[in-house]
């Protein structure tokens, strides 16, 4: 059979062992393995890395300990605004969706406007629009509810501060979820979704819907999903900056993803970090901040789940 893989992140942060009881290190390890899975098996059965992406993802958006879908953050008024993208490495087709509210799930909306629109990245009333014409499933404002993240939330909702998802103000943890993989055919895609920042300025993108910043795939260099503080992210060009060392200055996966996130992200003081496939079935899931939720899995070899700096 030919290579297949496979990786996901469920976000980068402030993530210590200690700020984890071992009920919840188990719960995110089970999520995480259960995401890799599904679109693993997809792969596995002959889908294409698109397939597995966007089902991964799905799993991810459905539970509610990813800021994602369900577990969306609450903005400064107090709604869940969600971004999205998806795309395809072998066509570099690319569909993307910001600031949406009441989807379901965000990466389906996104899949669509890769597919059925004339557009990349539709935002706000017009995505929704779209999404209803399109049969794309919309779900209750309870459904986003989320007593945490509603306490979360209501610490900071007068004030200027915006928090870097689920943890103490002081403390930096992103809840962005992401998928890559290499299909059985050789081609690649990438696929990113996330509900941002707690008591964002509503109506602010970040870097996951950017093509190039957040995501990104091309099957002539690799397949990227990003986590982490957008701001820096878009101003980095992350994403396309990985691809583009492959591209032009001949580095491996590897090497180019330490290059970003390790040194110019980390001079820039943007902290999170990504994963990356690229057509040979390598991958790399560097991470510049303390721990980043992840789990990859290649050809028939076990799955490999991590949180902390090593993988458990
Ligand atoms: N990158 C996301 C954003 O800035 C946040 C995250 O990764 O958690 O919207």
């Amino acid at each position: 059979m030919k290579n297949i893989a496979i990786a996901i992140h469920g976000g980068a942060g402030t993530i210590t062992r200690a700020s984890l009881t071992a009920a919840q290190e188990a719960a995110y390890t089970a999520a995480l393995r259960d995401a890799a899975e599904a679109g693993h098996q997809l792969l596995l059965a002959g889908k294409t890395a698109l397939d597995a992406v966007a089902l991964a993802v799905t799993v991810l958006e459905d539970s509610p300990l990813f800021n994602a879908g369900r577990g969306a953050v609450f903005t400064s008024e107090g709604k869940h605004e969600m971004d999205a993208a998806i795309m395809c490495g072998k066509t570099l087709e690319a569909g993307a969706v910001a600031g949406v509210q009441g989807i379901r799930n965000p990466i389906a909306l996104a899949r669509e406007v890769m597919l059925h629109s004339e557009h990349v990245l539709l935002s706000g009333r017009g995505a929704e629009e779209f999404a209803r014409n399109q049969g794309i499933a919309f779900a209750p404002e309870a459904y986003f509810y989320d007593a945490f993240r509603f306490r979360q939330w209501s610490e900071v909702r007068d004030s200027e501060t915006f928090m870097l998802d689920h943890t103490a103000q002081k403390e930096k943890k992103f809840g962005t979820v992401g998928a890559v993989a290499l299909d059985q055919n050789g081609n690649t895609a990438a696929a990113t979704s996330t509900g941002g920042m707690t008591n964002k300025r509503y109506n602010r993108v970040g870097d996951s819907p950017i093509i190039g910043a957040g995501t990104y795939a091309n099957d002539a260099t690799c397949a990227i999903s990003c986590t982490g503080h957008g701001e820096y992210f878009m101003r980095a060009v992350v994403a396309y900056d990985v691809s583009c060392l492959m591209e032009y200055k001949g580095f491996t996966l590897q090497q180019a993803c330490e290059e970003v996130v390790l040194r110019k992200l980390v001079k820039l003081g943007g902290e999170g970090g990504l994963i990356a496939v690229n057509a040979a079935g390598e991958l790399a899931l560097p991470f510049n901040s303390e721990g980043m939720y992840r789990a990859s899995k290649q050809n028939e070899e076990p799955t490999v789940v991590g949180i902390y700096k090593e993988t458990t």
